[in-house]
């Protein structure tokens, strides 16, 4: 599929539901080349289960950046007991880890933003990159609605940063769209979220938010707006 197909793709798809969008990137692509990243945050909790239901053998990974919080490996555990998928989890090369620490320190993104984007480099971009070379598409759970830097995301776009199909069948929906899904699916979720974790990563890089705040004001807090992606969702519109 080229650019313009993909273009035009994303028009037809723009009104249509996530379970019609999954299933044309599993259809557009072949289940063994498309697969979804996920973090088990409630967007994933949510394409997890739509993924799980459709039956296709969407394939799903995730990347342990050996930071996250026990509450995250507890979610990970409910999912494959409840849906019996088996996660593909990723790790970053030990080696670049440990020269990392060596050079900077255990704790080096409270530093610098660059020292932060190093962190998010070894631990995530450079597994996840690896992954992505196996793969033509990705799915993800980005919404338009969860911070400055994800207004502009369409639900199929090509991915620059990667060379591959980005499909975000969330795209439109609401932070109460997603949580009136899981209530009503009964989806397991991450229990942060019930401690006002609206976003949770790395457990160093993630905090509470206050009522009214962004929900990605507790990813990297102590960072500018413009700043807060990890290098995993660097993005270019088709
Ligand atoms: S979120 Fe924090 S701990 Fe996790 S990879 Fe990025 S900088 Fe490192």
């Amino acid at each position: 599929m080229n650019r313009n197909e993909i273009s035009a793709q994303a028009v037809l798809l723009e009104p249509r539901g996530p379970e019609e969008v999954i299933s044309w990137a599993a259809n557009s692509f072949g289940v063994v080349n498309v697969a979804l990243a996920t973090s088990f945050g409630a967007e994933d909790q949510v394409l997890t289960d739509m993924i799980s239901k459709a039956g296709q053998g969407i394939g799903i990974f995730t990347l342990d950046t050996l930071r996250l919080p026990p509450e995250t490996h507890e979610v990970m555990a409910a999912t494959i007991d409840r849906y019996g998928v088996m996660i593909d989890v990723l790790r970053p090369d030990p080696e670049a880890v440990k020269n990392m620490v060596d050079q900077h320190g255990v704790d080096l993104f409270y530093k610098s933003v660059e020292l932060r984007k190093q962190c998010c480099a070894v631990r995530k971009v450079v597994p996840l990159r690896k992954k992505l070379s196996t793969l033509k598409a990705w799915i993800c759970g980005l919404r338009r609605d969860q911070a400055l830097t994800r207004a502009g995301v369409g639900k199929v776009e090509w991915d620059e940063a990667n060379g591959l199909v980005k499909i975000n069948p969330l795209a439109g929906w609401s932070e109460q769209d997603v949580w009136a899904y899981i209530r009503k699916n009964k989806v397991p979720y991450n229990k942060l979220h019930d401690q006002g974790y609206p976003s949770i990563g790395c457990a160093p890089c993630t905090r509470a938010v206050k009522a009214g705040e962004d929900v990605r004001a507790g990813r990297w807090w102590w960072e500018n707006p413009e700043h807060k992606e990890c290098g995993l969702h660097t993005r270019r519109k088709v």
